[in-house]
């Protein structure tokens, strides 16, 4: 509980055959994993509810907080069903048309709008890109092109129209089947593929609230079409991730760096909670040790300040799931110590307000940073209903232990991911008096905290999101001994 050798920077760990079973997913935890993702594109049912079920076992055995994300496909296209595989040589023509099943010289694409979103000149690339197609021409039901780029290609792979508008609905049938999943198992947080604009997020909520299920959403930045929109999805969002293989293969590898640093500053400025993903180890599914340039990656992604950092093949498939997590967590951790070393100043955070953040609570969390570093408080104290004032403290990197107090247990989880956020679950209280005394004896428990330890206090009108607008000065000792009703904003 509130332990201390986990790094700020939060990772999230790919589920998959190499990590399902409870012993992994105890041990990956135990070793930094705060946060499951399952990627829905994967999978059977029977299996990921069995992953669910372990991770909410493991979470309770630990008394710790553990996330739990479920990543929808949302509008990926897909190649249909080809007899075998098949290698295409550069030079070559073949014919796209819309369906499941090949014919000779056609290859099928699971998706209906391809003749109205293409046109002569696109690229259509298959296989993370190895492959490229151009578009040269149009005739009857069917796109011709060119082979720019030959691989072998097969069944069910994943394909990027990089120049396309692709209109494709934000949700498929199977999505919607996985948001009642989701709802039926309950997970913490939904992410969605293939996010091109803020109303695919409003469709998505929509969906949600339909299938009854009460999550934060992450978008997952991917195409050239949603870097123009960045501003609106981040701020219509509750988190972003930095999805950099589909970047990569859609953008091209060499500007996905600079793309990454744009994002993640974009989201710290509105307060909105940003994940690095993809390839992070990538080595490690087959070493024991990452390449000299994983860590740097790593590394920097730490010190742009992403909220969580993220493993994918290392975690799902790979030789050492534990050992990954482990690795990635002792990078973060030396990453941080240098860049807290000594007195250094909190980032402006939240220099653009987003969605329902009023000024008051602005100001408030501002404050309230501002007080721990000239008083040198031991730590922060966001006490918070939905996780909230903790995000918006969490966004000015100030490096001081920063503890979210909730009796909400879905916040509790949902906060794992939040940068530097130690969330912490306290008794349900009635009283503003019952809060604190409740507050008191959860921090008792946390074996670095002493009762002569000075901390600020974030506190608003009681169980309400949003209506943060007291900061106090107390020593640990003083919190269960609070008696006082702030005032309602
Ligand atoms: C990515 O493309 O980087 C990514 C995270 O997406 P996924 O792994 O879901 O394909």
């Amino acid at each position: 509980m509130l332990e201390r050798h986990l790094a700020r920077t939060k990772i999230l760990a790919t589920l998959g055959p190499a990590s399902g079973t409870t012993t992994r997913i105890r041990e990956m935890a135990r070793a930094g994993a705060d946060a499951f993702r399952i990627n829905l594109s994967h999978g059977d049912v029977e299996t990921r509810t069995a992953w669910v079920k372990k991770v909410k076992r493991v979470r309770k055995e630990l008394e710790r907080p553990v996330a739990i994300l479920a990543d929808l496909r949302g509008p990926r296209l897909r190649l249909g069903v080809l007899p075998e595989p098949l290698v295409l040589e550069r030079g070559q023509t073949v014919r796209l048309r819309a369906g499941r099943k090949a014919a000779a010289g056609v290859l099928p694409v699971d998706y209906r709008g391809l003749l109205k979103d293409l046109v002569p000149g696109h690229r259509v690339l298959l296989r993370d890109g190895r492959v490229e197609l151009k578009v040269v021409g149009l005739e009857g039901r069917e796109l011709v092109c060119k082979v720019r780029r030959g691989d072998t290609i097969d069944s069910n792979q994943g394909i990027n129209l990089p120049d396309s508008q692709v209109s494709a609905p934000v949700l498929s049938a199977r999505d919607k089947r996985d948001l009642a999943w989701a709802a039926e198992v309950g997970v913490d947080w939904i992410a969605l593929s293939f996010v091109r604009r803020a109303k695919d997020l409003v469709v998505l909520r929509r969906a949600m609230d339909r299938a009854g299920l009460d999550a934060p959403v992450m978008a997952k930045i991917e195409t050239p079409e949603a870097l123009r929109n960045l501003d609106e999805i981040v701020r219509a969002s509750n988190a972003v991730m930095v999805a950099r293989g589909d970047l990569a293969v859609e953008l091209g590898h060499e500007v996905v760096p600079i793309i990454q640093k744009d994002v993640i500053a974009t989201c710290l400025e509105y307060a909105i909670p940003v994940v690095t993903a993809t390839q992070m180890l990538e080595s490690m599914i087959l070493a024991v040790q990452p390449t000299r340039a994983e860590v740097s990656d790593v590394a920097n992604a730490v010190i742009d300040g992403s909220d969580a950092v993220m493993l994918s093949g290392e975690t799902a498939v790979g030789a050492d799931p534990v050992q990954a997590v482990r690795t990635m967590n002792r990078i973060a951790q030396k990453t941080e110590t240098r860049l807290f070393r000594g007195v250094r100043d909190p980032r402006p955070g939240l220099r653009k307000v987003a969605g329902s953040v009023s000024i008051t609570e602005a100001a408030t969390v501002a404050a309230a940073v501002a007080a721990a570093r000239q008083s040198q408080a031991k730590g922060i104290l966001a006490f918070t209903e939905s996780g909230r004032t903790a995000r918006l403290v969490s966004s000015f990197r100030s490096g001081r232990p920063l503890i979210g107090l909730t009796a909400n247990e879905r916040s509790f989880h949902r906060m794992a991911l939040y940068w530097g956020v130690r969330p912490a679950l306290i008794r349900r209280f009635r009283t503003v008096r019952q809060m604190h005394r409740n507050a008191a004896a959860t921090l008792e428990r946390a074996s670095w905290l002493r009762p002569e330890d000075l901390l600020v206090a974030l506190t608003g009108a009681f169980s309400r999101t949003g209506a943060t607008n007291t900061v106090r000065l107390l020593h640990l000792s003083q919190l269960g001994a609070v008696n006082q009703r702030p005032a309602e904003s």
